[in-house]
């Protein structure tokens, strides 16, 4: 069993993605992650995210160690996951990692969630279950600003929704396996529920998929 989860920045996919697995016992992949990674290696070295040659370097070069770095959580190494997630090498390079990930997870899970941008319209297009996760800006910019704050980064609220237009805007408009629904994905609405709430309905479906 395969759950793709997609949507735009802070919508709540990472949060529904684990709490899923966890219910289901599935194994779980935060593909943004790998993105993140790929673009701070490029910034680390001083390097140019935009420059198609150094990115997909970067995303050929990755190491499962990279994916732990505390760095990747904020949002320089996310803005610089969005200018390199739109170099079509590096989507290539990390295609087969997140394929095999999703049909052959570790030992012991029953299957897996992945969660990213394009995991039910290109990674796992054959994915039974698709979510497509969703809020408005305003209220997608305010769990950001939550979360920063929680981990002590005072950030401006002014400025986070602002980076969050930009890269909701640079991943919708890629050519590349740009931001969108899959045609089968079921459409779930964050803006007026909490984690619970959409824990709840997300369970739901998948409950009612695999009834047939
Ligand atoms: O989900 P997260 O915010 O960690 O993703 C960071 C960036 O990585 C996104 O803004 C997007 O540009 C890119 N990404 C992608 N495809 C995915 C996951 C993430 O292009 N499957």
């Amino acid at each position: 069993m395969i759950i793709a989860i997609d949507g735009p920045a802070a919508a709540g996919k990472g949060t529904l993605a684990r709490r899923l697995a966890a219910h289901l016992g599935y194994a779980y992949l935060d593909t943004g992650l790998l993105y993140r990674a790929t673009g701070w290696r490029v910034v680390a070295a001083g390097g140019d995210p935009e420059d198609p040659a150094a990115a997909e370097a970067a995303a050929r070069a990755l190491d499962p160690a990279d994916l732990d770095a505390p760095a990747l959580r904020g949002d320089e190494a996310a803005q610089a996951a969005s200018k390199v997630s739109a170099v079509p090498g590096v989507r290539a390079a990390l295609l087969a990692f997140q394929r095999a990930f999703a049909h052959h997870p570790p030992a012991g899970y029953g299957g897996a969630v992945l969660d990213g941008r394009d995991i039910g319209t290109v990674v796992c297009r054959d994915a039974p279950v698709k979510i497509f996760l969703t809020a408005s800006v305003d209220s997608r910019a305010e769990r950001r600003l939550k979360e920063l704050r929680r981990r002590g980064i005072d950030a401006i609220p002014a400025r986070v929704l602002q980076d969050m237009k930009e890269r909701d805007e640079r991943d919708m408009s890629r050519a590349d396996a740009p931001l969108r629904p899959a045609d089968d994905a079921f459409l779930l609405d964050t803006t007026d529920k909490d984690a619970d709430a959409a824990f709840a309905v997300a369970l739901g479906h998948i409950l009612k998929i695999a009834a047939g």
